[in-house]
Order: C-alpha cells, then sequence, then structure tokens
C-alpha cells in the first residue's frame, strides 16, 4: 500500500490532468488546489475558486473528487469549493453585501466565547446594525440552545436560509449536522464546511456577520482566518494568567495572516453575588485590559460573571434580549459600541469600566 506521501503525489498528478474548461491549464496550474491532506488513505482538499462563481466550479469539483476517489490506495476522498480572499467587501450571498465579517475567537474553550459572540451580536442589533451570527464552533455549537433554535434551516434557490432570533440572523453548524459529526472533521473538511456557512447562506444585507469561532489555535481556526475575508478579530479571554497566555496565541494568529485585532475582551470578570450583589474578583481582574495594552490592542469591556448569563443563555433567551438592564447586559452593551468605534474606523471610547450595582 501506498504511503501518504507517494499518496499526495498521486492526487496531485491526477488533479493535473484535469483542466480548467477554456483555459487550457489544469487545476493544479491554475492554483486552484489548496489545503491538501492525506491521512492513510482518506484525501481532502480544496478548489479555491472566485466566490461569485462558485456555483459553476460545481461539476469541476465532482470531476476532481471522483477522479482522486477512483485512485488505488484511496478510502475516501472529499473536495470543498471554497472562495478566494478578496480585499473588497465579500459578496457573500450573490446580490447582498455583508459588510464585515468579524471573528470572535478565543485561545481555549471555556472562556465564554459563544456566550459574548451571541450577546455582542444582540447588542449591535439593538444598536440598530444589521447583524448575522454565524457559529462556526464545530467543536460544541451552542447557538441553538442560547438562542433556542431548532429544525434543519430552509433552503430556498440552493441557498440556506439563516433563522431569525430576537433580530438576529442565525445559523449554526449545530442546526446542519448531527452533533456528533463535526467534531471529527479535520482540516479541509472542516474549513470547507465552514466557508460553505458563509457562502451558503442567503444572509441578505448585513451590517456585521458576528462568526463564533472554533476555539483555540490550530490549521482549522488558521485556515479560517486566511479564507474567509474578515475584517478583523474580537478576542475573548478570562483573567487568569494561562488564559490569558491562550489569549495572546489567539492575538498571534490573527496578527500572522494580517487580521486586525478589533479588541480584547474580559469575561468573567467580576462576580456579582446575586443576594447581596457585592463584587469578588474570583479569577483576577484587570489582566486583559494589561495584555491589550502591552499588545497595543484596544480592550473593549469587562463582562462579569453572574449566574443571570448563564441561565438566560440556558433558556434559550441571551442576557441581552431578556433582561438588557442588567449589569451584564449593559456590559455588553458598552462592550458593543467601543467595538462600533472599532468597526468604524475610530478609536475606541475610553474602555467601559463596569458600573457596580449599590
Ligand atoms: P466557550 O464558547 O468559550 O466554550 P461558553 O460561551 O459556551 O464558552 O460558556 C461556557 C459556560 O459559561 C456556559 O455555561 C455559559 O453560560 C457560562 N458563561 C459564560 N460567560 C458567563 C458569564 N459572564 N457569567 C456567567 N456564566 C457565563
Amino acid at each position: 500500500m501506498l504511503n501518504d506521501d507517494d499518496l499526495k503525489r498521486k492526487v496531485l498528478e491526477t488533479l493535473s490532468a484535469i483542466s480548467v474548461p477554456g483555459t487550457g491549464r489544469n487545476i493544479v496550474e491554475a492554483g486552484l488546489v489548496g489545503g491538501l491532506v492525506v491521512r492513510r488513505g482518506e484525501v481532502g482538499f480544496a478548489l479555491e475558486v472566485p466566490a461569485a462563481r462558485a456555483r459553476a466550479f460545481e461539476p469541476l469539483r465532482i470531476a476532481a473528487e471522483n477522479a482522486v476517489a477512483r485512485l488505488p490506495g484511496v478510502v475516501r476522498a472529499s473536495a470543498v469549493l471554497t472562495a478566494e480572499r478578496g480585499a473588497t467587501p465579500p459578496k457573500v450571498d450573490g446580490h447582498a453585501e455583508v459588510k464585515r465579517i468579524i471573528a470572535v475567537a478565543s485561545g481555549k474553550g471555556g472562556v465564554g466565547k459563544s456566550t459574548v459572540a451571541t450577546n455582542l451580536a444582540l447588542a449591535l442589533g439593538r444598536q440598530g446594525l444589521r447583524v448575522g451570527l454565524l457559529d462556526a464552533d464545530i467543536y460544541g455549537p451552542s447557538t441553538p440552545r442560547m438562542l433556542g433554535l431548532a429544525g434543519k434551516p430552509d433552503t430556498r434557490d440552493g441557498k440556506l436560509l439563516p433563522k431569525d432570533a430576537f433580530g438576529l440572523k442565525a445559523m449554526s453548524i449545530g442546526l446542519i449536522v448531527p452533533d456528533d459529526q463535526a467534531t471529527i472533521w479535520r482540516g479541509p473538511m472542516a474549513t470547507g464546511a465552514l466557508m460553505q456557512l458563509v457562502t451558503e447562506v442567503a444572509w441578505g444585507p448585513l451590517d456585521a456577520l458576528i462568526v463564533d469561532m472554533p476555539p483555540g489555535t490550530g490549521d482549522i481556526q488558521l485556515t479560517l482566518s486566511q479564507r474567509v475575508p474578515l475584517f478583523g478579530a474580537v478576542i475573548v479571554s478570562t483573567p487568569q494568567d494561562i488564559a490569558l497566555l491562550d489569549a495572546r496565541k489567539a492575538v498571534a494568529m490573527f496578527e500572522k495572516v494580517n487580521v486586525p485585532i478589533l479588541g480584547l475582551i474580559e469575561n468573567m470578570s467580576v462576580f456579582v453575588c446575586p443576594h447581596c450583589a457585592t463584587p469578588s474578583h474570583i479569577f483576577g481582574h484587570g489582566g486583559a485590559r494589561q495584555m491589550a495594552a502591552q499588545l497595543g490592542a484596544p480592550f473593549l469591556g469587562e463582562i462579569p460573571l453572574e449566574l443571570a448569563v448563564r441561565e438566560t443563555s440556558d433558556s434559550g433567551a441571551p442576557i441581552v434580549a431578556s433582561a438588557p438592564l442588567s449589569p451584564s447586559a449593559s456590559a455588553f452593551e458598552a462592550a458593543a459600541r467601543a467595538l462600533r468605534a472599532r468597526m468604524d474606523g475610530a478609536a475606541p471610547p475610553s474602555a467601559p469600566v463596569l458600573r457596580m450595582v449599590d
């Protein structure tokens, strides 16, 4: 049996025999093939094509996938179409523009990235922006639970229709594939599927599409940050040193691919006792603000650790939608205002300081 390297060469040879119609060049020469991965006979690769012409390339994708699948030694082949990165605002649904795609990321899981992404999206919506939320967290999609969404999305003209939730347009990997399936995706399969969620959803006109990224700084996150034409990234961290180290890695990853850091948010910044409203700094305090200063990145705000944040998320009506006057919702609103200032290209207002209830 061929080893992976030999098989990779065979795959490239095979792909070199497939020509791009009307160009006289094959798909390898034309620079269309990217992200080729071969592992124990499983082959995955992407064809990078202009976003607006993705549909025209579908027959080519099928031809490439079938040709590779027929090779001896190939257990499974999977080819996905991904959009080329463009400098101009991406046309993600062919007729309507998404003005900015903003990643919400964290160096590791469990810091409240999804909670922040969702409430930030809701707060931007309350401030008058047209906002979409794409839950791309393949390791633990939480948007369906947080926004009370269920059931496969409808389709129209071959595009997925986002669900409406509290004025947001929402789509989640969790609405499309069974819970355990996406977690086993690797490399190009995961990025390809996630790219399709950006390009194959009828988002309609949006001022901002917030992408809840998979946690971490591995290949999937890196490739996604390269392939999705991101306007910028928001990094979420808790105040502990160890979490901040991971957040630093996330900042470095986005810098590597020239995605601007729009700011850092410190989550679970201070615990507000539900009985007496006394603040306690369980995980320390101010670490993310300090790190932002060290990195020269904007600091967008602090979100308290408040029982109601978790309870409202679990009940399908996040705190910004269900209790907009609570301390946490106010903190999310303030962070959203600071983010908007960055989105409009202005310096953020001096970082909002959390006002505690008396
Ligand atoms: P991640 O996306 O980073 O894995 P989640 O957003 O899923 O993290 O949050 C992990 C858990 O912490 C969830 O149960 C969520 O409700 C809870 N949580 C997140 N932020 C807060 C907060 N500020 N106050 C209270 N609970 C929070």
